[in-house]
């Protein structure tokens, strides 16, 4: 059980993309809480002390992207917010476990609880906080896909095969789209606009503030790392490179790219993560074409080029690991 809190503790304290936890975390109680009863009750005190309970901590860092507009970072994916005399507008709400703290921190920053909040996908990094914001008068809106998988009309299986419960009724988007919806809020033109093809789920929406020139885009840009497609909720690589070029539509040189994970980005930053995705998915099709077999196609390293970029500190899929996704996709 310590070893898999203090896993879990180590990728938040990593700051790494915690979609990997996200699916991790519903099946973590199930073995722990039935294996160890009689080792948790003999060492109880120190053992809490010692390990910070995961993903509890608001956010820490506010950055400012100007015209009331902002990043929040801390741990889950990154938040957007838009203050202002109409009200609090965020995008996305990291974990169940921080939403309170996340709450309070808010409006501490706004001077107001958030009316409006958007969900980007349904991973518990993100939209995990649903609940809690809804409960304090957030209205909750997302895609079509995201209520459906919330709610568990759709199941969604995690990287270990289990099928991830769903969320309480609460937690559910109330109002639902297909393929966007805009906001005219604090001075903003706010466009909520749907991911062409399923990416890193098949609900993904990014969020662009027109007058203010800032674009979430949820998980299917995570600054340079290799991507998770979550293909038990749908997601494809080939989305991503559709999904990446659609940021690319709406993105001016000058555009404050919010990335689902890692620090502000930029127009470069994305036209470099969509080449890495092209030219990986070229690179593993030139191995299938030679007749390699996925074990040779892995070990023939296709990525190499790209890795020093997107497979580094922070990183939690290896290159190996996108290899592999690529692969089978292409193999279907
Ligand atoms: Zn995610």
């Amino acid at each position: 059980m310590r070893k898999l809190v203090s896993t879990t503790a180590l990728i938040a304290a990593l700051g790494l993309a915690a979609c990997a936890t996200t699916t991790d975390a519903p099946a973590a109680p199930a073995t722990p809480v039935a294996a160890a009863p009689a080792a948790a009750a003999a060492t109880p005190a120190p053992a809490a002390a010692a390990t910070p309970a995961p993903n509890t901590q608001a956010v820490s860092r506010v950055v400012d992207l100007g015209q009331g507009v902002s990043m929040l970072m801390g741990q889950g994916g990154n938040l957007g917010l838009s203050v202002g005399g109409d009200g609090v507008f965020m995008i996305d709400d990291q974990y169940a476990t921080n939403a309170a703290a996340n709450l309070a921190k808010i409006e501490e920053l706004a001077k107001g609880k958030p009316k409006y909040l958007v969900n980007t996908h349904w991973h518990g990094d993100h939209a995990g906080g649903n609940e809690v914001f809804a409960k304090a008068g957030a209205t909750v809106f997302a895609s079509d896909a995201v209520r459906k998988r919330l709610s568990g009309e759709v199941k969604s299986v995690s990287r270990q095969g289990t099928v991830t419960p769903p969320s309480p009724k609460e937690a559910w988007p109330v109002v639902t789209f297909v393929n966007g919806v805009d906001f005219h809020l604090n001075g903003q033109t706010i466009r909520a606009i749907r991911a062409p093809l399923p990416a890193h789920t098949d609900g993904d929406v990014f969020v662009y503030f027109v007058e203010a020139d800032v674009l979430h885009l949820g998980d299917t840009y995570m600054k340079d790392r290799y991507p998770f497609v979550d293909t038990g909720s749908g997601g494809t690589q080939a989305g991503f490179i559709a999904a990446l070029k659609k940021a690319l539509e709406i993105a001016k040189p000058t555009t404050k790219i919010i990335p689902g994970h890692g620090e502000l980005a930029t127009r470069a930053d994305v036209e470099a993560a969509l080449a890495m995705h092209e030219g990986a998915r070229a690179a593993v099709e030139a191995q299938i074409k030679a007749g390699k077999t996925l074990e040779q196609t892995v070990a023939a390293k296709p990525l190499a080029q790209w890795t020093p970029r997107f497979g580094g500190q922070g990183s939690f899929i290896t290159d190996d690991a996108y290899v592999t996704v690529i692969y089978n996709e292409l193999k279907k």
